[in-house]
């Protein structure tokens, strides 16, 4: 058996490996048209930003090494330029000599990856406007940075482009942010991402979101870039960094077949519409497992998983790969972001019904010392409870929460399960109710009607209808609050019930404090008292802030005699 696998990093060495695993004997031929294979793509930004400081660190393997190994032919600097489907045969050409050849095969594998997007913006092709892909663009963009590179611009702040914001500042360059969308990370929810901005911020990026790069020019050996606001930037290097398509350029001159994302078709198996060709990784669409859409999602993960199990079916295993769910962290100075399933903009853009929670744990008991909140937004199904998504940002420990939350998704667990959980607790470590279960303890309570919540986007028509009450203590109800809230702190809760019932006067109470713990506190009190009509703002201020910035009115601090 001949099998030829075109590329070879993620998917396709993956799958060249374990197909040498399962099968001694089958002759495997991997071309690869860079200089190197199986290297870390993932690693780049952190020797560009010093943390991985031998190079040699990121090229995880060699030719010789795989060829010695594990026996496979592996021909770097070799591009496969055509595929005759009838014939059986590649056309490679070598980059060296210029000579091209026809290889055959009895099995193909497409693991061609991704390219970066580079769309038509007038001087885009400027020798100072680089993208990050592969080794090769990362020795280039640490060779300007060498050559005494002091301001970078970095075009699109998702996974990539944060990624290579903080490598930059790591080496000491003034780094602004251009964003088309209105925040950072467009993949999270916006109340999330505030978080993302605010930190970059503090570490000195210049972040503009709403806006879009419209010309590069050259600017006395520089490079300018003209915002679509009218605003011009300069520095010495742009990072375009505005996302991936799938490389289907070879499998579409083939006549394979595209799905609907324009990724290419494979089934569960992962075979083509060419029962010969098997493909996966960035290139290919896939199911999404939450919505069950076809979806392209580029994540390392996932092409390492397709690559297996296409070396099992070559081998005749039953294995085929379900679904993704886009589980996937980003580092960002001293914060963690997370996702796992459907964003709740997803949810909304796809009609499907979901809840939502926030907690705000600590990632490990309060009185060890160094525990640092995080915040988790939790997205669940209204009546099952089954958990369609999640995201965190944080600190320590944001990174296993967010496994444990998509392990339960992809086990299909509900909110319910989730307080059942029995996970590994001491005080440098967790807490006895760790911040899984307190997730599924607020999800379960409004499943189970023992809290009714308002939500930050509510807000301000439940403000205008409602009585609002702020249950903090009064000088953080002095330094911040929602404009027209009363303030009730929780300690004097019971005592003013009677205030309470006349200030209200029939109109719905809604409660809030910082986080939303102490208002939950105050909705069971008031619940249980008599008072009807009542929710609690899910996340506390924090989330309505975050989800608003600067476009929430915040009133001037209250004079001196009037705070409590
Ligand atoms: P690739 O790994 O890109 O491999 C495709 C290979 O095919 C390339 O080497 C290419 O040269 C070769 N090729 C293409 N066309 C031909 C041809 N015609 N002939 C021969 N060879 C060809 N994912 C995560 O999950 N977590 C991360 O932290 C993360 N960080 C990343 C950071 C950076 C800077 C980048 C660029 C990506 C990152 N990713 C991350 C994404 C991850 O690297 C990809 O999802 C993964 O590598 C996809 O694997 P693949 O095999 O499909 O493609």
């Amino acid at each position: 058996m001949r099998v030829v696998i075109i590329g070879g990093v993620a998917a396709g060495m993956s799958a060249a490996a374990r197909l040498r695993r399962l099968d001694e004997h089958a002759e495997i031929i991997v071309f690869e048209r860079d200089r190197y294979v199986s290297y870390a793509s993932c690693g780049l930004p952190y020797h560009i930003g010093g943390t991985i400081e031998d190079r040699q660190q990121l090229l995880v393997s060699t030719p010789e090494y795989l060829h010695a190994n594990l026996a496979l032919d592996v021909r770097v600097e070799h591009e496969v330029v055509a595929i005759d489907r009838v014939a059986h045969q590649v056309t490679v050409h070598q980059r060296a000599s210029g000579n091209q050849s026809v290889e055959p095969y009895d099995t193909l594998v497409l693991a061609l990856g991704a390219e970066p997007l580079r769309p038509p913006i007038p001087g885009i092709d400027h020798t100072m406007v680089m993208a990050l892909r592969s080794i090769g663009d990362m020795d280039a963009i640490m060779a300007r940075i060498d050559s005494g590179a002091k301001r970078a611009v970095v075009i699109g702040g998702s996974y990539i482009g944060v990624e290579v914001i903080e490598a930059l500042c790591n080496r000491g360059l003034a780094v602004e942010l251009v964003e088309l969308q209105d925040q950072v990370m467009p993949l999270l929810d916006r109340e999330i991402a505030a978080g993302l901005r605010e930190h970059l911020e503090a570490h000195g990026v210049a972040v503009h979101v709403g806006v879009s790069a419209r010309r590069f020019s050259d600017s006395e050996g520089r490079v300018s870039v003209e915002l679509s606001d009218g605003r011009q930037l300069t520095a010495d290097l742009v990072i375009l960094a505005v996302g991936v398509r799938p490389a289907v350029g070879l499998a579409k001159a083939a006549g394979l077949e595209l799905g609907p994302r324009g990724g290419l078709k494979v089934n569960a198996q992962l075979r083509t519409s060419d029962p010969d060709i098997y493909a996966a990784g960035d290139m290919i669409e896939v199911v999404d497992t939450v919505t069950g859409d076809p979806a392209i999602i580029a994540l390392a993960g996932p092409a390492n998983r397709q690559g297996r199990i296409i070396a099992d079916q070559i081998c005749g295993r039953a294995t085929s790969y379900t679904s993704t769910q886009g589980t996937a962290i980003l580092k960002v100075f001293e914060l963690t972001a997370a996702m796992t399933g459907a964003s709740e903009k997803t949810l909304r853009r796809i009609g499907r019904p979901y809840h939502k929670i926030y907690v705000h744990p600590s990632d490990h008991a309060s009185y060890y010392p160094d525990a640092e909140q995080m915040q988790i937004k939790l997205l669940f199904a209204p009546t099952s409870g089954a958990i369609l998504g999640a995201q965190i940002i944080g600190g320590a420990g944001v990174d296993k929460r967010i496994d444990v939350l998509a392990t339960a998704l992809r086990a299909g667990l509900t909110v319910f399960d989730l307080e059942e959980l029995e996970l590994a607790y001491a005080p440098p470590y967790a807490s006895a109710k760790d911040p899984i279960n307190m997730a599924g303890f607020t999800a379960a309570n409004l499943l189970r009607g023992d809290v009714q919540f308002w939500y930050a986007e509510e807000y301000p028509a439940q403000a205008n209808d409602a009585l609002i009450v702020d249950v903090r203590n009064p000088d953080e109800y002095a330094a911040w609050r929602i404009p027209g809230a009363i303030n009730i702190p929780l300690p004097e809760l019971r005592q003013q019930f009677g205030q309470l019932r006349d200030l209200a006067d029939g109109r719905p109470i809604r409660l809030y404090c910082m986080v939303g713990f102490r208002s939950y506190l105050a909705y069971r009190t008031l619940r249980q008292s008599g008072f009807s009509d009542l929710a609690t703002l899910a996340g506390g201020a924090r989330t309505l802030i975050a989800y608003y910035g600067a476009q929430l009115p915040t009133p001037a601090p209250l004079p001196e005699q009037l705070v409590r």
